[in-house]
């Protein structure tokens, strides 16, 4: 089995596109509506928008199964306030929720959080518990920046986030480090703002004792981990100024990175550098980068191919495309051994 561990919903019916700008339109005045209820998507509708798009690159890459999330650009949790992030990623969820009963051979959820800039992190648990026990969502996405790229939260290591944690902790499920759009124009959104971010969120876990304090708490840092696998030798560097343990005893027993790096020299790398138990296969896929490599003739998001021409044996591949997903989503396991897989 071939699992993708980060896929979003980016093809989701306009008429969603449509509600969140009638949300946004209204922030000043939210008793004009929409309310939730207004938005109307048919199942067919959201059957349409994913066995044309992500189902149908799935069968054609030989993938299996996605965990599947709200588009990462649209959470914005800068815009409005706890308010208008609830209701939207309730919105959001739901219909991941959706796509992964009407494909649970290909779907399964891991959730958005209502996250506000300046808001206690602790008023995105309901949300959690409501996707874990009421949807069977395996993990979330945590949005170290709820700003949008003005970095106003302390870093993931301090007690401010420690509420999101105890439930992590307590629902044994992992957290996919994951910005939003970017409002900061310095920082473009996918090209710059993501990579920065999955960097600062390593960084920030490398200068504190976070996982003595959590031993089990499981982050995935996306994109290939930002520049983390490229400057491994800095970081370990650093590590060792600071008189921190060595990285694979700091850090890796709680720190996995995706395999969302588009090219094979980058995947080359990430597999040489970080230990294969630390790397999950995703493809991001359908996202930022949709076109052809013309160096290849394919699509540079197809990151299967690379990791299948990686020098890795049988062994470590199977274990990158499922046994680690396995591992590190223990929900996502047992959903599937529950379906006798
Ligand atoms: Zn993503």
């Amino acid at each position: 089995m071939i699992i993708d561990i980060h896929g979003h919903y980016t093809t989701a019916p306009k008429a969603l596109e449509d509600w969140r700008k009638r949300q946004i339109d209204n922030l000043s005045t939210p008793e004009l509506g929409p309310k939730s209820s207004e938005l109307k998507i048919s199942d067919d509708e959201l059957r349409d928008t994913i066995e044309s798009n992500q189902l149908r690159l799935m069968k054609q890459r030989g993938s299996d199964l996605t965990i599947f999330s709200p588009r990462a650009s649209f959470m914005a949790h800068h815009i409005g306030d706890f308010n208008t992030s609830s209701t939207w990623a309730a919105i959001c969820n739901e219909l991941c929720y959706r796509v992964s009963q009407l494909f649970p051979d290909n779907f399964i959820g891991a959730a958005m959080l209502p996250q506000s800039p300046g808001v206690d992190p602790a008023t995105s648990i309901p949300e959690l518990e409501r996707c874990i026990k009421d949807y069977g969502f395996v993990g979330i996405n945590l949005n170290p920046d709820p700003s949008g790229g003005h970095w106003t939260s302390p870093p993931l290591s301090d007690r401010h986030w420690y509420p999101i944690y105890e439930k992590m902790v307590e629902y044994d499920i992992p957290a996919m480090v994951h910005v939003s759009t970017s409002c900061n124009c310095a920082f473009h959104t996918t090209g710059a703002h993501y990579l920065n971010a999955d960097t600062t969120a390593f960084m920030q876990c490398l200068t504190s004792d976070l996982f003595t304090d959590f031993p089990t708490l499981r982050f995935v840092i996306p994109h290939g981990g930002g520049a983390v696998p490229y400057h491994w030798g800095r970081f370990r560097g650093l590590a060792q100024e600071m008189k921190k343990p060595l990285l694979k005893d700091h850090l890796l027993n709680n720190i996995f990175f995706d395999t969302c790096v588009y090219h094979q020299p980058g995947i080359d790398l990430l597999t040489k550098v970080i230990p294969v138990d630390n790397v999950l296969f995703a493809s991001e896929m359908i996202g930022a980068v949709r076109g052809i490599d013309p160096e290849t003739g394919h699509y540079y998001d197809d990151t299967k191919r690379y990791i299948e021409a990686a020098a890795l044996t049988d062994a470590e591949r199977q274990q990158i495309f499922e046994g680690n997903a396995r591992r590190v989503y223990p929900r996502l396991d047992a959903a599937l051994k529950a379906r006798g897989l």
